[in-house]
């Protein structure tokens, strides 16, 4: 039986693939897209989206995602709860295997594999991981009712789930390393406004410890300095908001990526070093990283791969 070949595969499933999904399938490209590990993306791990346009109320992550996903599949876009292993961008059509180890072809790749989390580090992290560590406030908030919880970090991720965790646990801990917090002016309200939070400046994390989970942290005041001091804080809970990493390991060696890691892609548009592939979303973009400007990216990269597709006679 000859191979199947799409016309466009989509890798990855935040704003950026659904977005890629709904476009890509009203332009008759019949487009595949494979889930991933993270079903819906990073915006399935985050509490109410109150800046996405068009929900003036806001709307809790994983219901926004699941109406992208509605949208996309109305079109034609077939969802496969998968996960692509490897790629080959040096053969077309292009060749991908998938986790149970088939092999599926494209004319086209619209990579919007996001980013994930980023730890700092510590062999304890791995140490309590599912015991008290966690990157995530909404999906592991709930274990820590009426307990103490450290959140790390001080951009905007930290302050949304410092307030979160804030509603749950009886007291929370910002680990912030600099002397300020570098998240927008209204988190930073809400934080400052919120009783049950303490920002420790100038700190850094060193050390966990506990005997059946994580029972305190081990902490280092002004790091390096004459005034250098170590404190202990007992806390239940760990939490990681120190920013993302591309997901970009299977494309190394594949298309030209960044220092950090992210897709390098051309001017305005989506396009990579490679003619065919596309790149939208946090994968590709270290500046703006919003569900939004993934949306807007996910739009470009299918109208990029339909006119690659229409120019190659390959529709
Ligand atoms: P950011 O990169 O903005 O902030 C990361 C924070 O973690 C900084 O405070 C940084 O410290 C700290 N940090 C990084 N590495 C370490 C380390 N090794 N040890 C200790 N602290 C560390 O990431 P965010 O995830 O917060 O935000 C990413 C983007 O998403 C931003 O543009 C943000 O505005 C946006 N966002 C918007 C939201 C909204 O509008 N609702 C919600 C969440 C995110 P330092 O400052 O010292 O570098």
């Amino acid at each position: 039986m000859e191979q199947e070949i799409a016309k466009c595969v989509i890798i990855g499933s935040g704003p950026a693939g659904y977005t890629a999904g709904i476009y890509t399938s009203r332009a008759n490209l019949s487009p595949i897209l494979f889930e991933g590990i993270q079903p819906g993306g990073q915006l399935t791990t985050t509490t109410d989206i109150e800046n996405f346009p068009g929900y003036p109320e806001g709307i809790n992550g994983t219901e926004m995602m699941e109406q992208l996903k509605a949208q996309a599949m109305r079109f034609g876009t077939t969802v496969r709860p998968q996960i692509v292993e490897k790629v080959d961008f040096s053969v077309r059509p292009f060749a991908l295997t998938i986790e149970d180890g088939t092999t599926m072809l494209a004319h086209t790749v619209i990579i919007a594999t996001g980013a994930s989390a980023k730890y700092l580090g510590l062999d304890d992290e791995k140490k309590y991981a599912g015991m008290g560590v966690s990157a995530c406030a909404t999906c592991d908030g709930f274990f820590y009712r009426k307990k103490t919880v450290a959140v790390v970090g001080g951009g905007d991720t930290a302050c949304e789930e410092a307030v979160y965790l804030s509603g749950l646990a009886k007291k929370v801990y910002m680990i912030v390393r600099k002397d300020y917090l570098r998240a927008s002016d209204v988190m930073k309200q809400r934080v400052f406004s919120t009783p049950n939070i303490e920002v420790l400046f100038n700190t850094n994390t060193v050390g966990l410890f506990g005997e059946r989970g994580v029972e305190g942290a081990h902490l280092v005041k002004f790091k390096g300095e004459p005034n250098e001091e170590t404190l202990d804080i007992a806390i239940d809970g760990f939490f990681l908001a120190i920013g993302h990493k591309p997901n970009t390991d299977i494309f190394r060696g594949q298309i030209d990526l960044d220092a950090q890691g992210y897709i390098i892609t051309a001017g305005q548009g989506t396009a990579t070093n490679v003619e065919g592939v596309f790149a939208a979303g946090d994968v590709a973009d270290p500046h703006y990283r919003q569900a939004i400007t993934a949306a807007g990216m996910g739009c470009k990269a299918a109208i990029d791969a339909e006119r690659y597709l229409t120019a190659h006679n390959l529709k």
